[in-house]
C-alpha cells in the first residue's frame, strides 16, 4: 500500500519481520540483468552434456552452501538447519531427479527443466494448508534461483562484498543471501515479496535486524541511494523522509528499545501473577535446531514438538534411529524441563508423497494423525520406538493428535503398549513413567472431555484446529477466513470445559495453539486456569511479563463478564479496550493490532 506524499516522502507497507527501526541509504540489489535462457529443445546428442551442465550447477551450489553454513556468524548459527534443508533440498528427487528426467524424456535445456520441476513443486505446496509449510515453497525458490543464476554464468555474490553502512531493497533474498550480509555494514532490509514465516524473515529475526518484507513494490519505486526509514516493529518504510519523520522515528526505535530491553531482562523469571498464580510457558517446535533459541527466550520445557518435518523431506520416511537420534537431542538439551512430543499429525494437510492419500474430497476431515497411524501400525510404531527410547534421556511427554473419542485413545495406547513390551523383551531402556496426553482439538474430544481425562495425564488444546472444526471453517478458504475466531464464544466454552473435566480428574491442562502467544489472550486463558501455554518461542518473554502483571483474581473477574458476552465481537472489544488500558505500550509499539 502507499500512502500520498504531503512532503515528497513516500510511504509503503509491508509485513513487519524485526521490532527495530533504522534510517540509512538505499543500497538496491537488481538481479533482473541476469540473463537465463528458459525455454530451449536439445538435440538428442546434447542431452548427455545438458544433464552433465546440471549436476555441475548442483555441485558448484553444495559447495557454495557448505561453505556458506560452516562459516556462519555465531549469532545465526542456530539457524544453520536452513542452510541444511537448502542442501536437502538440492539433492530432493522432486527437484534432482525430475530436473534430469525432463531433460533427457522432454529433450529440453537446463533452466527450462528446472523451472518445470519448481512448478510441479509448486503445485503440490498448494494444496497445503499450513502456513509454516507452504511457506516452505520459498526456500525450494531460493535454490532454484541459486541454481538458475549458476547455470547462467552470474555468481551474483555481491551481497558480501558490502562495504558501506546501508539498507540492502531487494525483490527477494534467499536465507543463504541473508547469511552473506555483513551486519557490520547491512543495517537492514527490505523485500518485494515474503511473509512472516519466510526463513528469509527467520533469518532477519535471528540477525537481530530491521527488516520488512511483502512490500511488493519497493524495487520499484526505491532508488540507489534513497534515504530511508524502515520500521520492522510496523512494517512501515518512508522512502526519502523530512525532518519531522526522521525526528519521529529516531524517537521511536530508542522507545522500542528500551521496551524490548527491557521484555528481555526478565525473560527468565517464572510466570508469576503478581498474586502468585504460577504458569508454565514454554515453546512450540519443529525442528531441533529451535531448542537453543527456545532456552533463551525463557521458555521452561517445549510444549509442542510438532514432528511432522522429518517425515516431509521427501527422501523416504525417517528410520528409527534418525528419529530417536533428533528427539535424544531434544530431549538432553532440554533436560530436566519437559518435552511434549507430538506423534505423527500426517495426513489432511500436511503430507508426504510416501503416504499421499489421494481423492479426498475433504482432506481436513480425512485419514489424517492418529487416524493415519492406527490405519498404519508398523509406521506408527517406528515413532513409538523412537519417542520412548528418548524417554531414558530426560523428561519426555508423549502426545497423541486428533483424538476424537475414547476409542482412539485406547488403540493409540495399546500400541503404545505393545511397543513399550517389545522394549522390555530386548531390555532397551526407555521412561516407566513417561506421561501420556492427548491434543485437545476436535469438539466431540471436549464433549467427551470427563471420560478422556481419566485415561490420559494430561489435555494439551490445540486451539488452531478446534477453531477450524468447531467453528466449521475450512481454513485454505478464503471466503471464510475472517469466521476465524478465537473470542468467539463457543470456543472459549469449550476451552473452559476442558479445563474443568482436567480439574475434576486431577490432570494438568496445557494450550499450544496460537491463541497461546497472542498478547490479547493472555488474561482470558489465566482466568480460564490453564496451566501451560505453549507458543512460538519469540512470543516468550512478552508473554511471561505480561503473566506478571495480570493479577490471576481480576482475570477471573474478567473471564465472568467475558463468558456472560454472546458474540465474538463483544469479547474483542472488552479484551482489547482491559489489555490497552494495562499495556498502554504495546499498541504503540506494534504488539496489538485493532
Ligand atoms: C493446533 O491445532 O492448535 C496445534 C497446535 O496443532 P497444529 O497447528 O500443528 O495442527
Ligand atoms: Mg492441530
Amino acid at each position: 500500500m502507499t500512502t500520498g506524499p504531503a512532503t515528497g516522502e513516500r510511504e509503503l507497507r509491508g509485513v513487519a519481520v524485526y521490532p527495530d527501526i533504522v534510517i540509512g541509504k538505499a543500497h538496491l540489489i537488481d538481479r533482473s540483468s541476469v540473463k537465463i535462457q528458459y525455454q530451449c529443445f536439445v538435440h538428442d546428442e546434447d542431452v548427455d552434456r545438458e544433464v552433465a551442465r546440471f549436476k555441475e550447477a548442483v555441485k558448484t551450489v553444495e559447495k557454495e552452501f557448505t561453505s556458506l553454513k560452516e562459516n556462519m556468524p555465531d549469532r545465526v548459527r542456530d539457524q544453520s538447519f536452513i542452510l541444511d534443508s537448502h542442501l536437502m533440498i538440492l539433492r530432493d528427487g522432486m527437484l534432482y531427479d525430475s530436473t534430469i528426467e525432463a531433460i533427457s524424456e522432454e529433450r529440453i535445456n537446463a533452466e527450462w527443466a528446472l523451472k518445470k520441476s519448481l512448478e510441479e513443486i509448486g503445485e503440490v505446496f498448494e494444496e497445503i494448508d499450513d502456513e509454516y509449510i507452504s511457506n516452505r515453497i520459498s526456500d525450494v525458490e531460493n535454490v532454484t534461483d541459486r541454481l538458475l543464476r549458476t547455470l547462467s554464468g552470474d555468481t551474483g555474490h555481491c551481497l558480501g562484498e558490502i562495504n558501506q553502512r546501508v539498507i540492502i531493497v531487494a525483490h527477494d533474498l534467499s536465507p543463504a543471501d541473508t547469511t552473506e550480509l555483513n551486519t557490520a555494514w547491512v543495517m537492514g532490509f527490505i523485500t518485494d515479496v515474503g511473509g512472516k514465516t519466510s526463513h528469509t524473515a527467520i533469518m532477519a529475526q535471528a540477525l537481530e535486524i530491521p527488516a520488512v518484507v511483502g512490500l511488493e513494490t519497493a524495487t520499484s519505486l526505491v532508488k540507489d541511494g534513497d534515504l530511508l526509514i524502515v520500521d520492522g516493529s510496523a512494517g512501515v518504510v518512508v522512502i526519502n523522509p523530512d525532518d519531522r519523520a526522521i525526528i519521529h522515528y529516531q524517537e521511536k526505535k530508542l522507545q522500542l528499545q528500551a521496551y524490548r530491553s527491557s521484555i528481555a531482562r526478565t525473560s527468565h523469571l517464572p510466570a508469576e501473577t503478581p498474586d502468585g498464580h504460577r504458569v508454565a510457558i514454554t515453546a512450540n517446535i519443529e525442528f531441533l535446531e529451535e531448542v537453543t533459541a527456545a532456552k533463551d527466550y525463557g521458555g521452561e520445557g517445549i510444549g509442542l514438538y510438532r514432528t511432522e518435518f522429518l517425515y516431509l523431506r521427501g527422501r523416504g520416511f525417517p528410520d528409527e534411529e534418525e528419529l530417536f537420534e533428533d528427539y535424544r537431542e531434544v530431549v538432553e538439551i532440554m533436560s530436566p524441563a519437559p518435552v511434549s512430543i507430538r506423534t505423527l499429525d500426517l495426513g489432511g494437510d500436511k503430507f508426504a508423497s510416501e503416504v499421499a492419500i489421494s481423492g479426498e474430497s475433504n482432506p481436513a476431515l480425512g485419514l489424517r494423525a492418529i487416524r493415519f497411524c492406527l490405519r498404519e501400525p508398523e509406521i506408527f510404531k517406528v515413532q513409538l520406538r523412537a519417542i520412548l527410547r528418548a524417554s531414558a534421556y530426560g523428561n519426555i511427554q508423549l502426545m497423541f493428535p486428533m483424538i476424537s473419542g475414547l476409542q482412539e485413545l485406547i488403540d493409540a495406547k495399546e500400541i503404545l503398549g505393545q511397543v513399550q513390551e517389545e522394549l522390555d523383551r530386548d531390555k532397551i531402556p526407555y521412561d516407566t513413567g513417561m506421561e501420556v496426553g492427548i491434543m485437545m482439538e476436535i469438539p466431540s474430544a471436549v464433549t467427551m472431555a470427563e471420560v478422556l481425562a481419566r485415561h490420559v495425564d494430561f489435555f494439551s488444546i490445540g486451539t488452531n484446529d478446534l477453531i477450524q472444526y468447531a467453528l466449521a471453517i475450512d481454513r485454505i478458504n478464503e471466503h471464510v477466513a475472517y469466521m476465524y475466531e478465537p473470542f468467539h464464544p463457543a470456543i472459549l466454552r469449550m476451552i473452559r470445559q476442558v479445563v474443568n473435566a482436567a480439574r475434576d480428574a486431577g490432570i494438568k491442562v496445557a494450550l499450544c495453539g496460537e491463541m497461546a502467544g497472542d498478547p490479547l489472550c493472555v488474561s482470558i486463558l489465566l482466568g480460564i486456569g490453564i496451566d501451560r501455554l505453549s507458543m512460538n518461542a519469540r512470543a516468550i518473554p512478552l508473554i511471561k511479563k505480561m503473566v506478571r502483571a495480570i493479577p490471576v483474581v481480576e482475570a477471573r473477574a474478567d473471564l465472568k463478564k467475558i463468558m456472560g458476552l454472546s458474540t465474538a465481537k463483544e469479547v474483542r472489544a472488552y479484551i482489547l479496550e482491559k489489555t490497552k488500558r494495562m499495556f498502554p505500550e504495546l499498541e504503540e509499539k506494534g504488539y496489538i493490532l485493532d
